[in-house]
């Protein structure tokens, strides 16, 4: 028994290709492509977690969720277009447990479901019933030989510098609309990382980043001043799949030194010997 989630997606190109890096990721999944086929397979199937686009014919996500909230209550992920704060909102406030803009970056994705995965099984452990999260198919701080579970593990792993949290690496807090509605960005000098537009720039002139390059420069910003080690920003950057690999963040840190440090003569993230990085603020 794996992981299963539901992806409701009426882009059709969108909802297989989720569907394929769900399953890379070694979940089990399943799509509707319209509202009233996503409640009826939602009612009568046991998901894991749903990813619910809003914008959907038929019934439309929002209300997809509203009416599970009160029948069937699964978490979900809603896929909401930029800009659309007020659909955010509604959306956090029917019980969504995250929502990501579209459109995003996989690895974002897969983050999220990552930690909505966990906090639901935190929930359900809470209730007492620990089978079921074995059902599940994820491993748990009693049984963390078992690391084969599509990347996924409920233990919380501590670094040298004490710094845990993943939820927060992931831009999940109580309250992610509000921190989105007010544009969630960093900025440091003259860059400005844009989380909603998924843009970088410094002196207002863009820089071309990749999906992970941009995951880790965000991490490093959401933690100005702390040091992160490898193992906590691979973690983060790259999920539990790649645990050992750290040198993948020197990489990262190297690429990202020669797209904006040598670029515009500047010493943005800087290497704690026998640590990890830091960018300081200035
Ligand atoms: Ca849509």
């Amino acid at each position: 028994m794996g992981v299963k989630i539901l992806v409701v997606e009426d882009e059709e190109k969108l909802a297989r290709f989720i569907e394929l890096e769900l399953r890379h990721e070694g979940y089990e999944v399943e799509k509707a492509f319209d509202g009233r086929t996503a409640l009826d397979m939602a009612m009568s199937n046991d998901y894991t977690l749903i990813l619910l686009d809003i914008m959907l014919p038929g019934l439309n996500g929002l209300e997809v969720l509203r009416r599970l909230q009160m029948d069937k209550p699964t978490p979900v992920i809603l896929l909401t277009a930029r800009d659309a704060v007020m659909d955010k909102v509604s959306g956090l406030d029917a019980g969504a447990v995250d929502y990501i803009t579209k459109p995003f970056a996989i690895e974002e994705l897969l983050a999220r479901i990552r930690v909505a995965l966990k906090l639901h099984c935190r929930d359900i452990s809470e209730n007492g019933l620990n089978n079921v999260v074995n059902k599940a198919g994820m491993s748990s701080d009693t049984n963390s030989n078992n690391t084969n579970t599509g990347g996924m593990s409920t233990s919380t792993t501590t670094d040298g510098t004490g710094i845990t949290s993943e939820i927060a690496s992931t831009g999940i807090n109580s309250n992610p609309a509000k921190r989105s509605a007010l544009g969630e960005t960093y900025t440091w000098k003259a860059l400005v990382l844009d989380v909603p537009r998924h843009r970088v720039t410094y002196n207002g002139e863009e820089i071309e980043l990749t999906n992970r390059e941009f995951l880790m420069l965000k991490t490093l910003l959401e933690n100005m001043d702390i040091v992160l080690s490898r193992d906590t920003l691979l973690e983060r950057v790259c999920g539990y799949e790649y645990v050992g690999e750290t040198n993948v963040i020197d990489v990262y840190v190297r690429y990202l030194r020669t797209k904006i440090d040598e670029e515009y003569g500047v010493k943005m993230i800087q290497t704690v010997r026998g640590v990890g990085y830091v960018i300081k603020a200035e």
